[in-house]
């Protein structure tokens, strides 16, 4: 079989390069953050395959496919048809659930509709989904909305200043005209001083038509009270209009559970069909394993091939780490590696081969001894006949790799180019980072900082926490282990905040924002720069910013036309007349030390802080971006194309204060090298040592490794688990506990 054949690749920051890789095998790509992973295996390889499957398509198709642009490659030979599985959360709204992304729902319905009592209807009417099977009353969502007026209306304002929240109510929008052209209200009277006939008529009335035309268009026109219009016009129909405005009606309502169906989302008679005494719904409720366990013996005499299918997929997601999630768990609340892992149980079965599979760091999220069963997935996909690239930086997954291509040596333009390309153990040899990493000998902790004062988190019991009551050691690094369900997060990042809202969350989830936020402004430092330019220049400092004078016409400062594909995410391509720089071609005609604004963007963190060593202002947030393992970020890289662990180290960057905190991180190292990882460490003592207190909840063995203190959760996932099995220094966890974190540090300590 000819290997796959790559000539030329130039996308982003790679070198030129030319590379061959095998067939059939697991090649498993290493090297530091900004080393150009991405961009040769997602940006080139996966880019330039769905490109040309899009190109075979009917142009229907073609429009729903994701696209990635065409990279800048001269070519790519021998490509095998593509299967992406990254770690874009699977988004979706509240129709969208574990149960329906991996089919398993279908599968359930068939066998209500054949084997439930009694017969109801097809398997289609036990969908929440189809208009037989949704409940009348909540239209299949198992919640329902109610408009919230303390949170719609602002009374200290007047119609005029905006008083209802919603933006087709504010002033000048189409729907704020009804009410001040109705007649009824003085315009500029806050509605705290309403009298009570004014306020039922601007909320509640029902249709009619005002006795009085409009002064400005001189006609009557119907008029409505605010909260029967918004829940006729928005809020009762499935309009574009409710898709579009999602966030801001979510800003106005309260959910509760439906009040007909009690958050089953199905209707009566659908409900009343059961097996062995539970109806669809309570199955859906149930954590896969349990469900597993139920169905299997399910007996009917010609129905064995779909339990069999059933049971099939069900154990699927045991084995691939996710036994503990319920089919009815909306995906929007799953996490990044949890929804690849979701994509991945459609994969499991497919009997397609020749196929090339593309995987994002799929060990997120999971506990070592999770990662045993992830291996054994992705063997298992390869021994069918396929092609396995996996991005990873967990040691554990780079060890069953047939071949390694480390990239590096260095980030961003230090980057670019393959170290090394071989067998994992010719790795061991090579004197890249990487190679490095996996010569030297690991070690733990035996000097723990030790600790007066605690944090006490009692009586928990969210999600499937067994009413525990922890002690949080201050002033020191606490690392929280358990494997993937095991109640970690619940208890750290849900638990914890509420009891004690002193806490600093540092998450990964986006930073809200414009589409023109990146970095500077993130770091509040833009003005400083463009001032420097305004200076040097003799001319006003607006002319440096995308979002005033010195914004290009055409992109208006966005440096990308944004193509809407109707049916996909938009295509992104470079402004035509800036170039994709955002500003003004005429702007970029001055310079601060023989640089435009646009060359100062393009800078490097890494060449920023050199560039601006003269400068504290700018040059410790250079340093310290460093430090999180950042240098080879650009200053003008938008905030929106940042990955989730880039975006919580940009995160903790920022909002550590003066004075002592308690800052909690859920898995900081994702995405990072472990030579990055070590800088992590050293930065996590720095902060530990200023007096702040560390939480952090990690798999990675050598964070967990460095630790003060470990709370490990366990001893399973989902209803397993919820309990607090080991407490204590790393030490005491290597000599006395039995839990599968002890047991794999020692065997990683080894
Ligand atoms: P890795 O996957 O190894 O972390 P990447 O391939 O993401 O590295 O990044 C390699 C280089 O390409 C970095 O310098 C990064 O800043 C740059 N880069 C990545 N994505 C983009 C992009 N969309 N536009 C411009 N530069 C990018
Ligand atoms: P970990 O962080 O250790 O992976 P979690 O705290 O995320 O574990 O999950 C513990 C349990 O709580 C699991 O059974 C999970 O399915 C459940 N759970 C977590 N988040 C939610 C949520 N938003 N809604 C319902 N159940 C949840
Ligand atoms: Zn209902
Ligand atoms: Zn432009």
């Amino acid at each position: 079989m000819y290997p796959l054949k790559i000539t030329g690749a130039r996308q982003h920051n790679l070198k030129n390069l030319t590379l061959e890789i095998p067939k059939n095998t697991i090649t498993v790509f290493t090297g530091v953050s900004g080393s150009g992973k991405s961009s040769l295996v997602f940006r080139t390889i996966g880019a330039e395959a769905q490109r040309q499957m899009s190109e075979m398509q009917h142009s229907f198709v073609r429009s729903r496919m994701e696209h990635l642009g065409v990279p800048d490659v001269d070519s790519i030979e021998h490509l095998n048809v593509p299967v992406i599985i990254n770690q874009k959360r699977l988004g979706g709204n509240v129709r969208s659930t574990v149960g329906t992304a991996t089919d398993i729902y279908t599968s359930l319905r068939l066998l209500f509709s054949r084997v439930g009592k009694p017969f109801v209807g097809y398997a289609n009417t036990f969908s929440f989904n189809h208009p037989q099977g949704m409940c009348p009353v909540c239209g299949g969502i198992g919640q329902t909305r109610q408009i919230d007026i303390g949170r719609l209306i602002d009374t200290t304002r007047s119609l005029n200043e905006g008083a209802i929240r919603f933006p087709t109510f504010q002033p000048g929008g189409f729907r704020w005209l009804r009410y001040t052209e109705s007649g009824y209200f003085n315009n500029d009277k806050k509605l705290a001083d309403y009298t009570k006939d004014e306020w039922e008529m601007l909320l509640h009335a029902e249709e009619h038509v005002p006795p009085h035309p409009s002064p400005k268009w001189g006609k009557t026109v119907r008029y409505t009270g605010i909260i029967p219009r918004l829940e006729r016009d928005i809020l009762k129909k499935d309009t574009r209009e409710l898709r579009l405005r999602e966030k801001e009606i979510s800003r106005i309502v309260r959910e509760q559970p439906c009040p007909s169906c009690h958050g089953k989302r199905l209707n009566e008679k659908i409900l009343s069909c059961k097996i062995k005494g539970l109806d669809i719904a309570d199955c859906a409720a149930m954590p896969a394993d349990e469900l597993l366990a139920f169905i299997r013996p399910v007996k009917a005499a010609g129905y064995d091939t779909i339990v069999a299918e059933l049971v099939k997929k069900l154990q699927h997601m045991v084995t691939i780490g996710l036994g503990y999630l319920t089919l009815d768990r909306v995906t929007p609340t799953l996490s990044g590696g949890e929804s690849q892992r979701i994509k991945m149980v459609r994969h499991l079965d497919s009997s397609l081969e020749n196929l090339l599979y593309i995987f994002d760091e799929p060990s997120i999220g999971l506990h070592p001894s999770d990662l045993d069963n992830l291996s054994r997935i992705i063997q298992k996909i390869r021994d069918k006949g396929n092609t396995v690239l996996l991005v990873e930086h967990d040691p554990d997954l780079i060890r069953i790799a047939d071949h390694v291509i480390d990239m590096g040596p260095g980030s961003g333009t230090h980057g670019g180019e393959i170290v090394y390309q071989g067998s994992f153990k010719g790795l061991r040899k090579s004197s890249g980072k990487t190679g490095r990493y996996f010569a030297r000998h690991q070690t733990y902790n035996q000097h723990p900082r030790t600790f007066t004062d605690t944090l006490t988190i009692r009586h928990a019991k969210l999600h499937n926490l067994k009413d525990i009551t922890v002690k949080i050691p201050r002033g020191v690094l606490t690392v929280v282990t358990g494997v993937a369900g095991s109640g970690k997060s619940t208890l750290i990042s849900d638990v914890l905040p509420l009891q004690h809202p002193e806490i600093t969350l540092i998450d990964q989830s986006g930073i809200a924002g414009h589409s023109k936020s990146n970095l500077l402004t993130y770091l509040g430092i833009s003005d400083i720069i463009r001032n420097l330019f305004a200076h040097a220049n003799g001319v006003s400092n607006k002319l440096f910013s995308r979002n005033s004078e010195g914004a290009c016409p055409n992109c208006k400062g966005l440096g990308i036309e944004k193509i809407d594909l109707a049916f996909m995410d938009d295509v992104e391509i470079p402004c035509e007349v800036c170039g994709g720089s955002g500003f003004r071609p005429e702007v970029l005609a001055y310079h601060y030390r023989q640089r435009s604004i646009a060359d100062v963007m393009d800078l490097t963190v890494e060449e920023a802080a050199v560039f601006f060593s003269e400068l504290p202002q700018l040059h410790r947030h250079f340093v310290m971006l460093h430090d999180l393992g950042m240098g080879y970020l650009t200053l003008g890289q938008r905030l929106d194309t940042f990955s989730g662990g880039e975006l919580q180290r940009l995160k903790l960057a920022t909002q550590l204060k003066e004075q002592s905190t308690v800052v909690v991180l859920d898995e900081p190292s994702t995405g990072l090298h472990p030579a990055d990882t070590e800088r992590l460490l050293a930065l996590f003592n720095k902060l530990v040592k200023d007096g702040h207190t560390l939480i952090v909840i990690e798999h990675n063995l050598d964070i967990i490794a460095c630790a003060d203190w470990i709370i490990d959760m366990g001893p399973g996932a989902g209803k397993d688990g919820g309990q607090l099995t080991f407490e204590g220094t790393v030490s005491d966890l290597l000599q006395q506990a039995n839990t599968p974190t002890a047991v794999y540090l020692r065997k990683y300590l080894e």
